[in-house]
């Protein structure tokens, strides 16, 4: 696969690529994500992203997992951060790879201030976040004029597994008629109760798309007030993102992926 004739800038060695690989689809993967994994000398990647991205990687590049392994808990974030900084100083090209956007709930933030701190040179390249790229394979707009200027990504886990006290629920129920959850099926009974609470109707349309934009991509409708016991029902898996608001109704005209034939999605 050739890339197209535009300039991108040189990875060089000894700096860091924060890159997002998107949701799943290789489809949304940049150019210039496609081009640091071609010149790329270690990859540091997250369980999030797809194998078929990994297999873009230069043959040859070092493929360092930092997720989970075998259940065992996550490497504690400052390793990661001390291993793109230790292999940065070694001179080698370090492509870090994250799920969807690297700056929306992944860490990447703290990664990049931890390479700012140590004086390594480094790059930030946006990705196709869950939130957007798993509602567009859904057929619900995040936004329609008619229904919300304004819409919320929420995470429903807080850095210790627990739902995040620290959110105003009540703020938030009230912020925008659409809300996108990351990270909430373990809790979502918990804020649906909340959210019910300060005011969102109990029958609001929910959509929970899970592995969004993989051939695996399952949709589920339901209604806040029987989400969390429809997702257990229906054995939703993670990682799945949660779309709340009268848009997920435009879906019923939407739905793009479903009418496509097998052989374009
Ligand atoms: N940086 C990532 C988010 C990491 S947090 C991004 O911008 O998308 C992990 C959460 O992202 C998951 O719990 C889930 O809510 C969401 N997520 C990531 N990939 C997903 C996918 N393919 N389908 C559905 N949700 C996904």
């Amino acid at each position: 696969m050739e890339l197209p004739a535009i300039d991108l800038p040189e990875f060089a060695a000894g700096s860091v690529w924060l890159v997002g690989a998107g949701p799943g689809d290789p489809g949304l993967l940049s150019l210039l994500a496609l081009h640091a994994l071609r010149h790329a000398d270690a990859v540091v990647y997250d369980a999030l992203v797809d194998p078929r991205i990994l297999a873009l990687a230069r043959p040859g590049a070092v493929l360092d997992y930092a997720g989970k392994r075998g259940g065992k808990p996550s490497p504690q974030q400052p390793d990661i951060s001390e291993r793109l900084v230790r292999w940065a100083c070694a001179g080698q090209r370090v492509l870090r790879l994250k799920g969807g956007d690297p700056f929306v709930f992944g860490r990447g933030g703290e990664e990049a201030l931890t390479l700012a701190a140590a004086g390594i040179p480094f790059r930030v390249v946006p990705g196709i976040t869950a939130a957007i790229g798993g509602l567009a394979y859904a057929g619900i707009p995040a936004t329609h004029r008619d229904i919300n200027s304004a819409v919320t990504f929420i995470t429903g886990h807080a850095s210790d597994g627990e739902l995040p006290d620290g959110l105003d629920w009540a703020a938030l129920a009230k912020g925008a008629p659409v809300l996108v959850l990351y990270m909430a099926l373990k809790h979502l009974g918990a804020i649906a109760e909340r959210l019910i609470a300060a005011g969102r109707p109990a029958e609001e349309p929910v959509a929970v798309v899970s592995k969004a934009t993989t051939p695996d991509q399952r949709v589920l409708e339901t209604v806040l007030a029987r989400a969390a016991a429809d997702v257990a029902a229906a054995a939703i898996e993670p990682p799945a993102i949660i779309a709340l608001g009268e848009a997920v109704k435009l879906r019923a005209t939407l739905d793009w992926l479903a009418r496509a034939p097998a052989s374009v999605r």
